[in-house]
């Protein structure tokens, strides 16, 4: 929302931040306006760029976060309308996915430059250096990649600041928070840590961080968290690639935000190993108003979560199961069932400890339809560089291509693909998405589902964002 601040000289474009106030907008303006920039943001998961024709016109400057997948694809439309209304501005993309994919943004003309890893000071040096018209191509600021200079990710430390949110879009614009009462409440995100050390194959944040990850001072994290409240913002979403890589520093995080907002409920991500390895920090983490913990569990199969590298295994899934029900914090599994070395089979045994374990509704149906994405630069190129299943980088689509060797999972994947579109179009019940899901599962595998078709059911649905998670 560019109100206060007309016609900028630097504009900054938010995509998609799965349905929240945008993190990756906020925080760059405010180093932007600490350095004197006349900047403002924009986010066009809640906006129109139609409304935004003379600030684009405007900006010498125009800076497109693209962090996940589906922003990508959001920004290079952007680029384009952005393009045709000032062909001199110079845009740049910024978030892990404009690094991964910079060689393409930047022979298409989408970008005339890319910044990953840590943005903020670099995209200051590169708005300096285009309002002073000192910018070359050749020789940009450093961690900035254009046509003709490869930068790698920015991985030095930041000074963070306090992310400027109050022009941004108002907080009721974004997704909401529901309790497992049903009631529905204004909802946040911040961030505690950046980057992951972890280095899980198929993971974006791996090809940018490479293991690295961090800390976002204490005192910054509340008082963002302190101007969300002031919006009216009743639960945080902790957004770091895994809030428990740093297991200390979200405990002090969580027992500060407690004690000053002690009715603000709050989720995270983490992986199953620190679920397993941090259990005794749960307790704590319930008193404090954690509301659900999302994880990445992918799938059931031993092999292919080595082959993913994700440090789980079936059996710590069952374990996790166990202490998120002892610590009574609902746990919301995300899923990757379609790669290239899950069977069907693997997809039925999935779908069965679902429905055995009580986890349907846990569980977005988007989740049972993830297919894994290689961009360019992902850690399973290096492994599987001869595999059959491989095709070519689909650049303008930002992966390779891969095919399943069983046709089936294809097909399968096409059918589920339809079904979760049509459910979330029309609003279905999670129970009614997974019935049809078994069904098209087992019809493929010509197989005759083992149980009666479940109906909607009356217990209470657990608390989640009414935003589903993927990226
Ligand atoms: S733990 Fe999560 S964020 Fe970290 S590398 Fe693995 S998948 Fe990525």
């Amino acid at each position: 929302m560019c109100f206060g601040i007309n016609f900028p000289e630097v504009l900054l474009i938010s995509c998609y931040e799965l349905g929240h106030q945008p993190f990756s907008l906020a925080s760059p303006l405010r180093f932007l306006r600490n350095d004197g920039m006349n900047a403002s943001g924009i986010d066009l998961a809640v906006e129109n760029i139609n409304d935004y024709e003379e600030h684009i016109k405007s900006a010498r400057l125009v800076l497109v976060s693209v962090r996940m997948h589906n922003a990508l694809r959001l920004g290079v439309a952007a680029s384009k309308r952005i393009r045709a209304l000032n062909p001199q501005t110079h845009i740049c993309f910024y978030g892990d996915y404009a690094g991964l994919n910079s060689d393409y943004l930047c022979k298409e003309q989408y970008a005339d430059s890319t910044i990953s890893g840590e943005f903020e000071t670099t995209i200051v040096e590169l708005a300096r250096a285009v309002v002073d018209d000192s910018f070359q191509s050749n020789v940009p600021p450093l961690g900035v990649s254009t046509l003709h200079s490869v930068a790698k990710p920015v991985l030095q430390r930041t000074s963070f600041l306090v992310p400027a949110r109050a022009d941004l879009p108002n907080i009721d614009s974004y997704a909401r928070f529901r309790d497992d009462k049903g009631q529905l409440h204004l909802a946040g995100s911040t961030e505690t840590t950046r980057g992951c050390k972890y280095v899980c194959r198929h993971c974006p944040v791996t090809s940018i961080y490479h293991g690295k990850f961090f800390v976002v001072p204490e005192d910054i994290v509340i008082a963002d968290i302190r101007n969300q409240v002031g919006q009216g913002v009743r639960h945080i979403s902790f957004s770091d690639p895994d809030f428990l890589n740093g297991p200390g520093h979200a405990h002090r995080v969580v027992a500060a935000m407690h004690s000053e907002f002690p009715g603000i409920t709050f989720d995270f991500t983490a992986r199953i190993p620190h679920l397993l390895r941090y259990e005794h920090l749960l307790s704590d983490m319930k008193s404090a108003g954690c509301a659900f913990v999302i994880s990445a569990m992918e799938t059931l199969n031993d092999d292919v979560l080595e082959v993913l590298d994700k440090g789980h295994t079936k059996a710590d899934i069952i374990q996790v199961i166990g202490i998120m029900k002892k610590a009574q914090i609902p746990w919301r599994p995300s899923l990757l069932p379609f790669t290239p070395w899950a069977t069907l089979d693997d997809y039925l045994d999935l779908l069965n400890f679902v429905r055995n374990h009580d986890l349907v509704q846990n569980i977005d149906p988007v989740q049972f339809s993830l297919r894994l994405l290689i961009p360019p630069g992902s850690e399973l190129l290096e492994h599987n560089a001869n595999a059959k299943w491989l095709g070519d980088l689909d650049a303008a689509n930002f992966t390779y291509k891969w095919s399943h060797p069983d046709i089936r999972m294809e097909q399968l994947w096409s059918q589920i693909n339809r079904a979760v579109r049509k459910s979330q179009n029309e609003d279905i019940d999670h129970s009614k998405t997974f019935s049809v899901i078994e069904e098209l599962a087992y019809a493929m595998a010509s197989k005759t589902p083992p149980f009666t078709r479940i109906v909607s059911q009356k217990r209470p649905i657990p608390a989640g964002l009414t935003e589903s998670w993927f990226c």
